[in-house]
C-alpha cells in the first residue's frame, strides 16, 4: 500500500531504543521525554510504548501537554517543567502531575493551588546551572529550599526531584553544570529536604558523561531512534529510527536541458532528463530552505530533490530510472532499509534531525506499527 502522504512510527523501535538505552544507562529510573507531540511522533503511544519497555517517568514542556496524556488514560508518573504565568497549577496537581518550579514566584503559586484543592503538591526544582534558560537562580536556592522545607511540614508539597539542564558545549562547561549541580544537591540537603530524584542528563550526556547520570536520565531523542551527536549516527548507538516519512509519486515529467524547475527556478536541468513530484512540502515538514544534498528513496535508489520546496510539493531528479505515478517515495526513514536519515535532511537544510522529525505537519497522518505485535497496523493506531 502506498499512502500519498504518511509517516509510520514503528513501536517495537521505541520500545528497542528504550531498553538499550536503560541497559547502556544503567539508572534506577528513567525518563521518557514525549513534549511536543512526542517530537512529531505522537505523545501518547510513544509514551505507552517507552513505558512498557521500562521507562518510570514521563516528561513534558507544557501542563496542557500533560493534561493531553492524561486524557488518553496514561496515570505513569509525568513532569512538566515550563509554565505560563497564568498556568493552571490546580488542575495539573489535581490530574497528578508533577511541577518543575523555576522561581520563588512559581512555588507560592503552586502551593497556594494545593491549599485551595486541600492536596499535596509534588514539585521538582529547576535549578540554574548554567544554560541561562529556566530555573532557579544559584542566590536564590536557599530561599525557595528554605520555603518548600517550611511548606512540606505543613503538609502541602512534596519535594520529589531537584533537576537541571546541560548545554552540552564542552566537557568542561558540562562538569562545571555538574558542580553547580552537586552544590544545589547540597542545599536542598540543608534545608532538610531529602529528594527521591536528581536529574540533570538528557540523551546526549546519558550517553556520554556518566558522572551526569544521577538517579534518572531524562531521554528524549534517543527513544526516537535518532543521534544528538553529529560525530555518530543511529546505528552507531545502537538505535533504530522511529519515523519513516513518506508519499508517493505523484506526477513524472520530462524536462528538457536548460528548462527551470519550481519557483524561482533555483534549479535548472543540466540535460535532458525525467522529474517526480512527490506530495509533501513545508506545510508538512520538509524544510523550505536551501536543500543542496537532500534525497528521497524510489524503488530502491536514492534521487536528489531539486528546485525550491514548495508548500504541498516537490521536485526530484530521477534521470533516466523508470519512475511511475503511485511508486513509492521515503523521504527519511531507517538507513539500514537504504533510506536517508532525518539527519541528512537536517545538514541539508542547515538545521538537525530533532528539527526535522518534530516538524513533520498535523497534514500528514501517522500511522503506527508494531512488529512485535503482530505484522500489521498496531492496535488502536490513534494517538
Ligand atoms: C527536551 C528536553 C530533554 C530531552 O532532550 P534530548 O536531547 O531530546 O534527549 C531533556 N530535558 C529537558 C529539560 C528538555 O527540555
Amino acid at each position: 500500500m502506498t499512502a500519498f502522504r504518511e509517516a509510520v512510527i514503528d513501536l517495537a523501535a521505541v520500545r528497542a531504543n528504550v531498553a538499550h538505552l536503560r541497559e547502556l544507562v544503567g539508572t534506577r529510573h528513567t525518563m521518557a521525554v514525549v513534549k511536543a507531540n512526542g517530537y512529531g511522533h505522537g505523545a501518547a503511544p510513544v509514551a505507552r510504548a517507552a513505558l512498557e519497555a521500562g521507562a518510570d517517568w514521563l516528561g513534558v514542556a507544557d501542563i496542557d501537554e500533560a493534561l493531553t496524556l492524561r486524557a488518553a488514560g496514561i496515570d505513569a508518573p509525568l513532569l512538566a517543567w515550563l509554565h505560563d504565568p497564568d498556568a493552571d497549577f490546580a488542575a495539573a496537581i489535581a490530574a497528578n502531575i508533577d511541577l518543575g518550579v523555576s522561581s520563588v514566584q512559581q512555588l507560592r503559586q503552586i502551593t497556594a493551588a494545593a491549599t485551595r484543592l486541600d492536596r499535596i503538591a509534588h514539585v521538582q526544582v529547576k535549578l540554574e546551572t548554567g544554560l541561562n534558560r529556566n530555573g532557579v537562580d544559584e542566590a536564590d536556592w536557599a530561599e525557595v529550599f528554605g520555603l518548600a522545607a517550611a511548606f512540606e511540614r505543613v503538609g502541602r508539597l512534596r519535594v520529589r526531584g531537584v533537576f537541571s539542564h546541560l548545554a552540552n558545549t564542552s566537557p568542561a562547561d558540562d562538569q562545571a553544570a555538574i558542580t553547580s549541580f552537586d552544590r544545589g544537591l547540597a542545599a536542598a540537603a540543608t534545608a532538610g529536604l531529602t529528594v527521591d530524584l536528581a536529574h540533570l542528563a538528557s540523551t546526549a550526556a546519558a550517553l556520554r558523561l556518566p558522572a551526569a547520570r544521577y538517579t534518572m536520565v531524562r531521554l528524549g531523542i534517543g527513544i526516537y531512534g535518532q543521534s544528538p551527536f553529529s560525530d555518530a549516527d543511529s546505528a552507531a548507538l545502537g538505535l533504530t529510527p522511529v519515523m519513516t516519512l513518506r508519499g508517493c509519486v505523484a506526477a513524472v515529467r520530462q524536462i528538457a536541458a536548460g528548462d527551470g524547475v519550481s519557483y524561482d527556478f533555483l534549479w535548472r536541468a543540466a540535460t535532458d532528463t525525467t522529474l517526480a513530484l512527490v506530495p509533501l512540502g513545508y506545510a508538512d515538514g520538509v524544510p523550505r530552505q536551501a536543500l543542496d544534498g537532500a534525497r528521497v528513496l524510489i524503488n530502491g535508489v536514492q534521487f536528489p530533490v531539486v528546485g525550491r520546496v514548495a508548500m504541498d510539493q516537490f521536485l526530484v531528479d530521477v534521470g533516466t530510472a523508470a519512475v511511475a505515478v503511485g511508486d513509492d517515495v521515503v523521504l527519511f526513514g531507517d538507513p539500514a532499509a537504504g533510506a536517508p536519515s532525518a539527519a541528512e535532511w537536517g545538514a541539508a537544510a542547515g538545521t538537525i534531525n530533532y528539527d526535522i522529525v518534530t516538524r513533520v505537519g498535523a497534514r500528514v497522518p501517522r500511522r503506527y506499527i508494531d512488529a512485535d505485535a503482530g505484522t500489521g497496523d498496531a492496535a488502536g493506531g490513534q494517538p
